[in-house]
């Protein structure tokens, strides 16, 4: 079953964090989408790859998400070479995307980066037929980009006031990662209460551009 639009980004809560209000808005306006991390998240302080994978499951389902795959592309230190190319080029391929989300390529994460670079080159290439995977060749029409630690300009701005709770639940699902009242897990700098308050703090800044009360930005 094709998708409309997959979010391809390098650790389990990157998509929740970024873009989780707009794909909430396209499966609530009937788009199918489907989420993609390139890592299972293994060199997270806190929690267990096996924890990440149940929270991000679970993050997925609020959502409203078709499927969520994980591969193994290395979590601080994520590979691009061909073979990771070409991992990424068929599921691009398998689930024919018209639109791909991901972390635009600029950014102080290397893995964000090298997500961003990879999945670009990995759009273009599943479009070229003399590269051969076991499907065939399909390019999505348009490679859509999200900031994550860097904040850039945004090229346009989707409302996501009414899916603001459903964003809220999709990242505390997370619970091993972020602000939990209690947690005995060590802290880090994303299990700050103000960790998640800056997130919301962007949404609103993005909302107050364009008159509502929260919008996720856009980089097309
Ligand atoms: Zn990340």
């Amino acid at each position: 079953m094709p998708v409309d639009v997959l979010a391809i980004a390098a650790h389990p809560d990157d998509v929740e964090l970024t873009c989780g209000g707009t794909l909430a808005r396209l499966k609530r306006l009937g788009h199918a989408f489907g989420i993609v991390d390139l890592t299972r998240g293994e060199m997270g302080t806190r929690g267990t790859p096996e924890i990440r994978a149940a929270e991000a499951r679970r993050a997925a389902e609020i959502l409203g998400a078709e499927f969520r795959e994980t591969l193994d592309l290395g979590d601080g230190g994520l590979r691009r070479g061909r073979e990771e190319e070409l991992a990424v080029i068929e599921i691009i391929r398998r689930h024919r995307p018209r639109i791909v989300f991901t972390p635009f390529p600029d950014d102080r994460h290397p893995d964000h980066r090298r997500a961003g670079q990879l999945v670009t080159d990995a759009c273009y290439y599943a479009g070229t037929r003399r590269i051969e995977t076991k499907h065939p060749a399909h390019r999505p029409q348009q490679t859509i980009y999200f900031s994550t630690f860097f904040s850039h300009p945004p090229q346009f701005l989707v409302d996501v006031t009414e899916f603001i709770d459903l964003r809220r639940a999709a990242m505390r699902a997370f619970e091993s990662q972020f602000h939990k009242e209690g947690s005995t897990e060590p802290p880090t700098v994303l299990a700050q209460k103000s960790f998640l308050d800056m997130i919301e703090a962007r949404a609103r800044e993005y909302g107050a551009m364009i008159n509502v009360e929260f919008a996720e930005g856009v980089i097309g």
